[in-house]
């Protein structure tokens, strides 16, 4: 290989296999930064790429939006970061500043220029990626690249809905799911200081419960997880991590007065009783990712606190199998490939 190329992992049309190809390293663009690539998460929306479900899909595409590596060129007007400075990308790659979502600080909403990384430009899964200079968030020195990558989607996910809820701390908080997702959400729930309650299927989760921190542990296949909730006085905030929507309506009922079910899990539909709704005051909202300036915060208190994802780790060259670990839904409990840089 050129010294001047590189690998990158790329998807040429919705439905083909992951192929590793050899590319020039690319240049960054005004108000871009190219990255030297450390680490890549492999997230389930990165199937969003490989099955084709994001209209305007550009391909071939590069996926992987839990970026970790050092800052390796900057592009014409870049003055915040500097080369070898140590970044993190998330999902959030950019939007336009000037929409009224934008003037509203609703940047997810940015009706312009949303940008999105691995889906509207080339993501993490290479040795090297451009990215816009607002798409960047300081990677702390106490996080090596395979602690950060994880947290730049399944943490800030987690880590921001959690602190934008109206949970105080004290309050009880529940996390439904333990997986990629919801491990990071009970940590953070925890270190947040909230009565974190976890709600998985099986007695056999519990022990992963109590090592992650959780005060008490509901197995949803034994217990009616809203009675078990209503027993402590109802939850403030459920965070629904799982992706099956009869498993979040189980727990709606477990929602105390003005009491807020958080949906970050993907489920294709779910069933919420208005009465149920109206007579607590009840909620169910979404939540989305959050900003760079988000997963800078993610990363910084995760080194504070200690939280971190549990990783599965595989050399790029071997990013079908990767792929296919997390697909199965058995990985424990992140996938994250590296580049060996
Ligand atoms: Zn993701
Ligand atoms: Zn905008």
């Amino acid at each position: 290989m050129k010294n001047t190329s590189m690998r990158a992992v790329q998807i040429i049309r919705p439905g083909a296999p992951f192929e590793i190809v050899e590319r020039d390293i690319p240049q960054p663009g005004p108000g871009e930064v190219r990255i030297k690539v450390q680490a890549c998460g492999i997230c389930h929306s990165d199937s969003i790429v490989q099955e084709g479900h994001w209209p305007g899909l550009q391909y071939p595409r590069v996926p992987g939006h839990e970026v970790a590596g050092i800052v390796d060129a900057l592009g014409a007007g870049v003055s915040r970061w500097k080369v070898g400075q140590r970044v993190g990308v998330g999902w959030h790659g950019g939007h336009c500043g000037t929409c009224d979502s934008c003037r509203g600080g609703n940047f997810f909403g940015c009706q312009v220029a949303l940008q999105i990384t691995g889906i509207s430009f080339d993501g993490g899964y290479a040795d090297y990626m451009v990215a816009p200079a607002i798409a960047l968030a300081s990677m702390p020195e106490d996080l090596s690249p395979v602690e950060a990558a994880p947290l730049m989607c399944a943490g800030i996910t987690t880590y921001n809905a959690l602190r934008n809820s109206p949970a105080q701390p004290g309050d009880v908080v529940a996390v439904l799911g333990l997986g990629g997702l919801g491990h990071l959400g009970v940590q953070y729930a925890v270190k947040m200081g909230f009565k974190t309650v976890g709600i998985a299927r099986g007695k056999d989760k519990e022990p992963l419960a109590r090592k992650l921190g959780c005060h008490h542990y509901i197995d949803s296949q034994a217990q009616d997880p809203s009675a078990q909730l209503q027993k402590s006085g109802g939850a403030k905030i459920i965070l629904a991590t799982v992706t099956d929507g009869d498993a979040m309506s189980a727990v709606l009922g477990g929602l105390g007065i003005n009491g807020c079910l958080i949906v970050i899990g993907a489920a294709q539909s779910m069933q919420v009783s208005p009465l149920l709704l109206i007579g607590g005051r009840r909620s169910v909202k979404g939540w989305y990712s959050g900003t760079a300036k988000d997963s800078q915060d993610t990363l910084a208190f995760s080194v504070l606190t200690g939280v971190r994802s549990m990783n599965e780790v595989y050399p790029l060259e071997r990013v079908a199998e990767a792929y296919e670990r997390m697909m199965s839904g058995k990985a424990r409990f992140r996938v994250v490939l590296t580049t060996g840089q």
